[in-house]
């Protein structure tokens, strides 16, 4: 078979750069010395592309990295910067103490007053409703399939 005599165009090139030539432009490039030099113009020109892409200048990256931490190091020097750190770890042991309880329900001693009396409730409400085997709001749902036993529901 004869090879084509005319030089390979843009496309064929560009798919001899990507390795998807054809058979014919293939060898042609084997046997034409300019078609083989746009070619590895192409092939220089890519390499050159990619490196630049998947290598940015470190040298750039460190002054920018620097820049940033000059930025931060800067605004942590303020004074308001410093209020705000103070203020927000107050707030957070504030509300540590809020948020402390002890593990066991409060005993009868605690009961007494108003607010523990309410707490205490509320950890008998929620002890019960965990004690369920089924959320209230789902039990008439489960009467539509069987009627469940009382002492069965109540063991646990
Ligand atoms: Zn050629």
């Amino acid at each position: 078979m004869m090879e084509p005599l005319n030089h390979l165009d843009d496309e064929q090139l560009l798919l001899e750069l990507y390795g998807a030539g054809a058979e014919a432009a293939h060898r042609h490039l084997q046997a034409c010395p300019e078609c083989g030099a746009r070619l590895a113009h192409l092939k220089a020109q890519r390499a050159r592309l990619v490196s630049g892409m998947a290598a940015p200048d470190p040298a750039a990256l460190r002054a920018q990295r620097e820049a940033v931490w000059a930025r931060i190091e800067k605004s942590r020097g303020r004074p308001a910067w410093r209020a705000l750190q103070a203020g927000a770890l107050a707030c957070a042991v504030f509300a540590a103490v809020l948020l402390y309880r002890p593990a066991t329900p409060p005993g009868p001693e605690l009961a007494r007053a108003g607010a523990e009396v309410s707490d205490a409730q509320l950890y008998e409400d929620l002890a019960a409703m965990l004690a369920r085997e089924t959320p209230a709001a789902a039990e008439p749902l489960l009467g539509l399939f069987a009627a469940p036993d009382k002492n069965e529901v109540n063991a646990q």
